[in-house]
């Protein structure tokens, strides 16, 4: 198929040839004093996203996220589909943390958190290095480039599937994905294909797609321009003190900054590009901030070690606000440092109050589907409600429902209700009221109470509808069937 040409001149992705195809990343490590701390964090990192499924707290998973139950465990506490202004919160406390963070430190989360590095640079590279080689480093242990590949396909593979089981268990628990692992897939096919789908997109994600999910597919990347001020701290290049740049034979007559304002004769960089061959998605550091910078540092431990060789100070790639790099001075206090904390302190106060009053129990009741009410063959008035109790307690609750007032009108089939820890029970119950109750054309409002024998004693305020409050409400109909006209 024809490619079409770009000119020279244009800006193109930094991993695509002008011809339009994929250029390929292969980067020369640079093991400096940010490769180690890196390497530090990183293997912390994989350590606590694979134990965390498996450690308990208050006999719960640290973080089990079940989509299915719609029940989210963080840390011990349960989330459930009534909760929904606490993951609100929750969700806006991690926005506006991100925002911070970016604000203060630039993308350190690219660089040194996010699991595509973490697992790109220290799991999956390191396998490909150790088996075909560093480009123009060290050898790759196996020589011969077919096996080598062949093999390193197999380890990507196996890492995949690890992989893949412990991020399933953030979604299905360790118990079930053990019982997965060790029934025959043809027992649970689709739970089996799950499985081999994600490991496959693991698969492809770290062997092919690579620094792409972080230039085309990450949000978080093309958000950066607008989350990023001059005073960000970023991985910068210091052009005041590296231009203009030129081979090492100049070297010795550079000046850094002259007196007086002077250009100098030579800057202290000595275009050796060691800090464009150890980039992860191919830039050039020194064309300024990117989209494509992960703020991984690589380009600061190369260039370190090129000033260590030619005897000049570190730092002609480092870590820096905008601002500082063009030789201003640093404005600590910034509008988004100063509003961006105050809003995060407002969100974690609503989500304490809201958590503290929470309780050990949500209980819920909702009027039923169909109509609202139902006059029965003995002139009763039959309201259907639904009720949902949640038990967010650590042990087993025997939950009762009562109707205040009016003892004896209750229909349950299931009442009291016995509840696991963490589980939700929903069913219809019914209300049957004398005709009389409604005469007076108003509804009826009854308090309806899940009591545990301990603590909870929350009553919901519910209306009760009869054929005279019917009539008064807007949005009823102006007539309803009784069950026998139904019947009829
Ligand atoms: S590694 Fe440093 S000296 Fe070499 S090209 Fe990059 S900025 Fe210049
Ligand atoms: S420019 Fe430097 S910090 Fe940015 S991605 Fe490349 S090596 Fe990492």
């Amino acid at each position: 198929m024809a490619r079409t040409q770009v000119h020279d001149d244009e800006r193109i992705l930094s991993t695509l040839n002008v011809d339009g195809s994929r250029r390929w990343i292969r980067p020369k490590p640079s093991r400096g004093r940010y490769w180690k701390r890196r390497r530090a964090v990183a293997y912390g990192l994989i350590a606590m996203f694979t134990a965390l499924p498996h450690i308990p707290i208050n006999g719960k998973p640290a973080v089990l996220l079940n989509v299915a139950q719609r029940e989210f465990t963080i840390l011990g506490t349960t989330f459930y589909p009534t909760d929904t202004l606490l993951l609100a919160l929750l969700m806006v406390g991690v926005f506006l943390a991100v925002f911070l963070l970016t604000a203060i430190f630039g993308r350190v989360w690219c660089g040194w958190g996010c699991p595509q590095t973490v697992y790109m640079e220290w799991v999956y590279r390191p396998i490909e290095r150790f088996l075909e080689g560093e480009p123009g480093g060290k050898r790759g242990v196996i020589k011969d480039p077919g096996v080598a590949k062949a093999l390193k396909y197999a380890a990507f593979f196996v890492v995949s599937c690890f992989l893949a089981h412990t991020f399933l268990s953030y979604f299905v628990g360790v118990a079930q994905l053990r019982t997965w692992m060790t029934r025959s897939p043809l027992e649970h096919p689709s739970s089996f294909i799950i499985m081999a789908a994600v490991t496959g997109l693991m698969m492809v994600d770290f062997a092919f797609f690579r620094e792409q999910i972080c230039l085309l597919a990450c949000p978080y990347g093309r958000f950066q321009s607008v989350l990023l001020d001059r005073g960000s701290l970023i991985v910068g290049y210091d052009r005041r003190r590296g231009e203009p740049r030129g081979k090492l034979a100049g070297v010795g007559l550079s000046l850094t900054i002259l007196p007086g304002g002077a250009a100098p004769a030579q800057g202290d960089c000595i275009d050796c590009f060691k800090c464009v061959t150890t980039c992860p998605t191919g830039i050039d550091i020194r064309n300024g901030l990117q989209l494509e910078c992960i703020h991984c540092t690589q380009c600061v431990d190369a260039c370190d070690a090129v000033m260590d060789k030619i005897g000049k100070p570190r730092g002609l790639i480092r870590y820096a606000s905008q601002s500082a790099l063009d030789g201003e001075t640093r404005r600590g206090i910034r509008p988004r440092v100063v509003f961006y904390p105050a809003m995060l302190l407002v969100v974690i106060a609503a989500f304490v109050v809201v958590l503290v009053g929470k309780g050990t129990a949500d209980f819920n009741v909702v009027r039923g589907i169909g109509r609202p009410f139902n006059v029965l063959p003995t002139g009763d008035v039959a309201n259907q409600l639904r009720v949902k109790i949640v038990n967010r307690d650590s042990r087993e609750r025997a939950y009762t429902l009562t109707l205040e007032g009016v003892e004896g009108a209750l229909r349950a089939e299931a009442n009291p209700v016995v509840l696991a820890p963490g589980k939700a029970f929903s069913q219809q119950v019914t209300v049957i009221m004398p005709m009389a109750t409604f005469g007076a054309g108003h509804m009826v409002e009854a308090v309806l109470r899940a009591r545990d024998g301990a603590s909870l004693d929350r009553p919901v305020t519910i209306r009760l509808l009869g054929p005279e409050s019917a009539r008064t409400r807007d949005d009823a109909p102006s007539s309803h069937e009784t069950e026998e006209d139904s019947d009829g």
